[in-house]
This record gives structure tokens, sequence and C-alpha cells, in this order.
């Protein structure tokens, strides 16, 4: 009964024949080798089991991978095909179709005649609470030496638009401007509030943009000073830092781009502003002091609020961070303004920063 056993289990294990191979003078017939083999069936049955068990987990294994190699297939056809607020970038979609078509009335409203939103090739990832996409256009793509240039933050200071669409013109003529850098504009970084009637300050969801990002003090001093300020609902932080769309907009740029340099363009305050970097802030004042001269626009040390800008980028992250606030937020300007500030604007693009790096890994 026992080679018989033997005899089968050899059939039906490659590893057992091959064991019975290497030692084919073993001899099963006599006496004393029947506990010998009876220790052996019980080996090689121990060793079956286990060649078994290691087969079946192998199968279970390649199931799995099966399985989740289908998962991770669908998630993908899933993500590429949903209209999702984070990865829709499609120039050709009805969101973005009607987006171009609603500026394009509102500037024609504004007698903006000049620029035209169709004709920059845009790229937007994200669409805010009303659906609007969160636009960008680059120019050049030599990292390590961006500028980024923001307009629209406030819903309602109209003439930064028609700035920052010039400005995009303005470039794509010029390429010589871009041959060594990369330029990076966001003209409406808010276009719930700039589209809405009256626009507004504020974002759909109520909230300042420019007191969302999520800096160091946010936690303990976005709201409590909103507050003691009166709560007006025009600065209003939002409930938790970085709530917002548009915020994320910004964040990912600053993340994508590392820009070395940021110009944010408001209105009515009238003057230049700026943040950062923490090194060779001399130069920078210099510089600033100059321009200011040139253009005639004064320039003031304003500070900066928890979830602004200037304290996320240029503060926290050593990012030179100019803040142009134009004269007034009539929309009837913004051609004069865009004659009064190009130059500067350019010397901004043309701005050597020495010093140390921006910090852009948090
Ligand atoms: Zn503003």
């Amino acid at each position: 009964m026992i080679l018989p056993a033997i005899s089968y289990h050899l059939l039906i294990d490659k590893q057992t024949l091959f064991w019975v191979k290497k030692q084919p003078q073993k001899n099963y017939c006599g006496l004393t080798t029947i506990l010998f083999n009876i220790n052996e069936i019980i080996k090689m049955s121990i060793h079956h089991i286990a060649v078994s068990n290691k087969y079946a987990r192998n199968q279970r294994i390649k199931r799995q991978r099966i399985v989740w190699g289908h998962c991770l297939f669908s998630c993908l056809l899933f993500l590429l095909f949903l209209p999702s607020p984070v990865f829709s970038y499609d120039s050709s979609s009805a969101d973005y179709k009607k987006y171009i078509n609603r500026l394009e009335k509102q500037f024609s409203q504004y007698g903006w005649t000049d620029v035209k939103p169709g004709t920059i090739s845009w790229e937007y990832y994200r669409t805010t609470k009303n659906k609007n996409p969160l636009i960008f256009t680059t120019f050049g793509n030599s990292k390590g030496n961006c500028v980024l240039f923001l307009g629209c933050v406030h819903g309602d200071e109209l003439p930064t638009v028609y700035l920052m669409f010039k400005l995009a013109h303005y470039v794509k003529d010029n390429p010589a401007l871009f041959k060594d850098k990369c330029i990076v504009i966001a003209p409406i970084v808010n276009p719930d509030g700039f589209l809405a009637t009256p626009p507004t300050r504020v974002n759909a969801s109520g909230v300042d943009l420019n007191r969302n990002f999520p800096t160091k003090d946010w936690q303990a001093s976005a709201i409590r000073k909103w507050v003691a300020k009166g709560g007006k609902k025009r600065y209003s932080p939002g409930a938790k830092p970085g709530s917002e769309q548009e915020t994320q907009f910004q964040l990912a740029l600053i993340k994508r781009f590392k820009p070395q340099k940021i110009l944010s363009v408001h209105s009515p305050l009238n003057f230049f502003d700026y943040d950062g970097p923490s090194s060779d802030l001399n130069s920078f004042e210099h510089w600033l002091e100059k321009i200011s001269k040139e253009t005639n626009h004064p320039w003031k040390k304003f500070g900066y609020y928890p979830g602004s800008l200037g304290n996320y980028a240029g503060h926290e992250r050593n990012i030179f961070t100019l803040t142009l606030e134009l004269p007034s937020s009539d929309p009837r300007h913004g051609n004069m303004y865009f004659q009064k500030f190009q130059p500067s604007i350019l010397k901004f693009i043309n701005l050597p920063i020495v010093g140390s790096l921006p910090n852009i890994k948090r």
C-alpha cells in the first residue's frame, strides 16, 4: 500500500519526481525501510500540501492582480471621461465655449473690443461653483525662471481683467519675451465674481479669495481678525484654509510652475505693494522705488493678512510677490492702465532674481 501511494504521489508532483530521480538507489521493500517510507510519505504529504497551498496562493494572487488591474483600468477610463471639476481639460467642452462666449459679451459691454478671449490657447483643469473654467495660459517652457500673473482675484476689480488679457495678447505677439523664461497668465481667478450682476469681490460662496490661502496663521487668526474688524462679508476668509476651488487653482499654479516672481493685479487702492523675499530685500525696494518714480505710481509696504497671497507666497515661500493696485475699478480705464503700466510689467518680467530661491515644497 505504501509503494502505490508513493507512485501516485510521484505522478502528481513534479518536485517529488525530481527527488526520486536524484535518489534512485533507495530500497523501499526492506522491513527496516518501512518506517523510513512512512516517514518519507508523511514528509512528502506535508510537502505536497505545502506545494498545493503555494499553488493555490499563487493562483489567488494572480486572480487578485487581474481584479486590481481591471479596477485600475476602469478608474482611469472613468476619470478620463467624467467631467470632474479637477480633471476636465477640454477646450471644446460646452462649459468652456459657454464661458468664452460670456466673456466676449461682457468684454464688448465694457468696450474692450481689442481683446479676444477665444484667440488665446487656454488650459483649465478646474471649474468654479458656477461651472466657470479657471483658465490660464503659458508662454515659454524654461524651468526655474517663471513669472506668474494673476488677475481679477476680486471679481469687481474689472480693469485687472483687461490688463491681463491685453498682456496675454502682447506676450503672444512678442516671443522674444519668453525665449529663456516661462510666463504664466491666469487672467480671471474669480470668474463667478466677475460675471455676477453686479460683479462681486467675493466668489460664489461668499469667500474673499485673498484671505483663503492656507497660511500658517490662518487657523489661529483668519476668522478671529475678520470678526474683530466687523466681520464684513466682503472679507470673509471662508470656513477653512484653501476651502475654495479658486484658491486651490492658485496653489496648483504655484506648485506646478514654481514661479520666482508673482504679479497680482488689484484695484482701486492705487499703489504698488510687495511681499518677500526675505533675502536681498534692499535691491527689490530699490527696484520698486525706481519703477514707482517712472510710472508715477506710489509704493508702500502694505503688510499681509492671514490667508493672503502675499503672506503665503511672499512671506512664507520667499517668492517676490508684487501687487499692483490700479487707481480705479472703472472698466473704461482698462486700456489707459495697460499703456501706463506696460513698461513696468515688462521690466518685472525681466527682473533677475538673486539670493535664495523660493521655497515651494510645501
Ligand atoms: Zn483686490
